[in-house]
């Protein structure tokens, strides 16, 4: 216990007192400017990626799945209008490991991991392929909840994949998926980001 208020005790310390006016003033920017983007992404993942927080929408949940996280992105969607929205898969994710094989979980949790499971058809697909299936799989369920979004061009949905090394790449534009197709679809973006 005495280490979980230590821990406490350095991000109350780190966001307070003592840098009170640098820190009100960071806010005030930052609470003016809109994000950029929405980045739906797993816990474990966000911590291995450079990110200007300003310009994200962030939305951490295990897994990194649309469901459980509707309202939290009807908002960004519909009410912010923010014009890309990112499903950010990652390598060695433990959602997707315990979706195949898991012995102790909570019923949220089961409910969670049948649903991560569905993208693989219950076989034990090995890596990158089990990470970038599921991020389709959400690529698609965020396709057919803002699809009249997507037809009209005012939303662009991406899966993303983050290696190990917190590496990024793009593997899924709008459900446009595989290097070639994704080459000619966006000329303008360099081949080495996108994922095979
Ligand atoms: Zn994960």
């Amino acid at each position: 216990m005495k280490k979980a208020i230590k821990t406490l005790r350095t991000l109350l310390t780190e966001n307070n007192p003592e840098c009170a006016e640098a820190k009100a003033k960071e806010a005030k920017a930052t609470k003016e400017k809109a994000p950029k983007l929405i980045l739906l992404s797993c816990p474990q993942s966000m911590r291995l990626l450079e990110v200007r927080k300003e310009d994200i929408y962030s939305v951490e949940s295990f897994g990194a799945t649309v469901m459980t996280n509707e309202a939290t992105l009807d908002y960004a969607v519909r009410r912010l209008n923010l014009p890309l929205l990112c499903i950010m898969g990652h390598e060695g994710c433990e959602a997707l490991r315990r979706a195949v094989k898991v012995e102790q979980a909570t019923d949220e949790e089961k409910v969670l991991y049948e649903h991560i499971a569905a993208a693989f058809s219950g076989k034990a697909k090995k890596e990158p392929q089990r990470t970038l299936d599921h991020i389709d799989t959400e690529v698609a369920a965020a396709l057919a909840r803002y699809g009249d979004l997507v037809k009209t061009g005012k939303l662009t949905v991406v899966g993303l994949y983050c290696d190990e090394k917190g590496r990024l790449f793009l593997s899924n534009y709008n459900g446009l998926k595989g290097k070639d197709t994704l080459a000619y679809s966006l000329p303008e973006v360099e081949s080495f980001f996108f994922m095979a």
